[in-house]
């Protein structure tokens, strides 16, 4: 369970986050939606102790990720991040990305990283690209290829930061489907994204940020299909 509870955060003067709290329970979905500068990106990244808060806490299975003497390392373990842009070492094959960190994090040998590399490639259907280098991938297979890295270290969490938005739609629709394969497979995830047709589908809980709140929580039933909040009205609207 990740549990963020009061959580404020400030760059400098600039507080981006004013008090946040939500629990997350395994196996749940929760879209984060809202305008840009909001403060999604932000929370993700304090969610797994990228960013430092200055008030609040973050509980992700009980341990604090933000008090002194935590293991950062191995809070990442457990939660998945995948970005809008994600930098692969170009040098290197597909599967040599996939199984570099089961390698140099997890200590697993060559052999075992492969195979954990091959099991998550072929878990988001790049089974035919393991041996081509990271540049010769479509945009949404180099997505693909991020999830299954991120999935190569058995995360019980994943977080994903507008993963689709630097895609044209058919292969934002691949990415999609994978995570909404993850999701059906029980996948507990926090997604930060502006399709809202995929948030409305696929999530137990959409929370629509605002100005560094959450403005309006609940089942896509209520926030997307009949919101309560007439700037949760506005927002969707726009995003038409
Ligand atoms: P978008 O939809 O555009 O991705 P967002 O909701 O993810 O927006 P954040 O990236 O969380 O928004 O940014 C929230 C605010 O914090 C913005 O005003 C942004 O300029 C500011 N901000 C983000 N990162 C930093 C940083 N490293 N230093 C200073 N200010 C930052
Ligand atoms: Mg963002």
């Amino acid at each position: 369970m990740i549990e963020i509870e009061n959580v404020h955060k400030s760059f400098g003067r600039l507080e981006v986050i004013r008090g946040v709290s939500m629990a997350v329970d395994k196996g749940e979905v929760v879209s984060i939606i809202g305008h840009s500068g909001s403060g999604k990106s932000t929370l993700l990244m304090c969610i797994n102790g990228l960013e430092p808060i200055q008030q609040g806490s973050i509980r992700v299975d009980g341990v604090d990720a933000h008090a002194r003497g935590t293991d950062l390392n191995k809070l990442r373990q457990r939660i998945g991040i995948v970005f809008q842009q994600w930098n692969a070492f170009p040098h290197l094959s597909v599967l040599e990305n996939v199984s570099l960190a089961p390698r140099k994090v997890l200590g697993k040998d060559r052999h075992e990283a492969e195979e954990i590399a091959v099991r998550q490639l072929s878990h988001v259907g790049l089974q035919d690209k393991m041996n081509v280098s990271p540049g010769k991938l479509s945009g949404g297979q180099q997505q693909r290829m991020a999830i299954a890295r991120a999935l190569a270290m058995s995360p019980q969490y994943m977080l994903f930061d507008e993963v689709t938005s630097a895609l044209d739609p058919q292969l934002a629709g691949e990415v999609l489907d994978t995570m909404r394969m993850l999701s059906q497979e029980g996948m507990c995830m926090i997604v930060v994204t502006h399709e809202i047709r995929f948030a409305r589908d696929v999530s137990d809980r959409v929370a629509f940020f605002r100005n560094g709140v959450i403005h309006e929580i609940g089942p896509p039933e209520q926030v997307i299909a009949n919101p309560q909040k007439p700037e949760t009205i506005d927002f969707l609207k726009s995003t038409r």
